[in-house]
C-alpha cells in the first residue's frame, strides 16, 4: 500500500490492473492536455481498458495520485510491469512546453518519497527515472512523448536533482588523489627529520640542505634552552 504524501489520492479502481513488480522506477509522460486533473478522465472510462496513470502533475506542480504505487497500470506497455506511470500537464502544446519548475520539483519529490535513484532506466526490470519513448518496447504507438524539451529536463535536472549530494566518481577520485598526497608530504617530513637527528648523533653535519637546516634549529634551540649536557 503505497499513497504518496506528495499528493493528493483520489482513487480509480478501474485502472488497476494488479501487483506490480516493487521496482523504484517512474516513466515520465506529457498528456498533451490543459486539466489540472485526470481524475473524471480515467473515472469516465473513455481512454479504454488497460489505460491509466498512477499520478498526473497540473501546471503548479498539484499532483493527484489515482492508484496506489504497488498496483500496475497500462502507460508504457513493456514497462507497465515494473514502472510507475506519471502523467503531466504541457498545455496541450508539448512541443513547445517544458515542465514548468513548479512541475519539476513535484516530479523530483515524488521520486524522492518512491526512492527512485538519480540514474536511467533500462529496458527491463530496473531501477531509475525513464520516459515513454526511450524503447520501442514501451513505446507501441511510436509517440514523440513526452517530447524532446522534456527529454532534456530529464536529463539535466531530473536526475542529476536525485543524485543530490552524492560526489561523481571524478570528484571522489580527486578528493581521495588530494588526501594521498598530504599523507605522502607529511611521511616525507617525518622521515627527514628522523635522518637529520641521526646524523646529528652520529656528530656529522648532513650534506641534505633540508635535514641541515633541521639540526641548526635543534642546536639553536638547545642553546636557547640552556639543557644540561
Ligand atoms: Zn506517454
Amino acid at each position: 500500500m503505497t499513497i504518496l504524501k506528495s499528493c493528493v489520492h483520489r482513487p480509480v479502481a478501474k485502472i488497476d490492473d494488479g501487483p506490480r513488480d516493487q521496482r523504484k522506477a517512474v516513466v515520465l509522460h506529457t498528456a498533451v492536455s490543459r486539466a489540472t486533473s485526470l481524475f473524471d478522465f480515467w473515472q469516465g472510462g473513455s481512454a479504454g481498458k488497460g489505460i491509466g496513470s498512477h499520478i498526473y502533475i497540473a501546471e503548479d506542480g498539484h499532483a493527484e495520485q489515482y492508484l496506489d504505487t504497488s498496483r500496475e497500470t497500462g502507460h508504457a506497455f513493456a514497462a507497465n510491469a515494473f514502472t510507475v506511470g506519471i502523467e503531466t500537464w504541457d498545455n496541450a502544446d508539448p512541443d513547445h512546453t517544458p515542465w514548468t519548475q513548479a512541475q519539476l520539483d513535484k516530479i523530483i519529490a515524488i521520486c524522492q518519497e518512491l526512492g527512485v535513484p538519480g540514474k536511467a532506466l533500462l529496458e527491463g526490470p530496473s531501477d531509475g527515472v525513464g520516459f515513454h519513448r526511450q524503447f520501442p518496447s514501451w513505446n507501441e504507438n511510436k509517440h514523440s512523448c513526452p517530447g524532446d524539451l522534456r527529454v532534456n529536463q530529464v536529463k539535466t535536472v531530473i536526475i542529476p536533482a536525485l543524485q543530490g549530494g552524492d560526489v561523481t566518481q571524478d570528484e571522489f577520485d580527486e578528493m581521495h588523489a588530494k588526501s594521498h598526497r598530504v599523507r605522502v608530504d607529511r611521511l616525507a617530513e617525518v622521515a627527514d627529520s628522523a635522518l637529520a637527528l641521526s646524523d646529528w648523533a652520529e656528530g656529522t653535519e648532513p650534506a641534505d640542505p633540508g635535514r641541515k637546516a633541521i639540526v641548526d634549529k635543534l642546536k639553536g634551540a638547545r642553546r636557547e634552552g640552556g639543557s644540561p649536557g
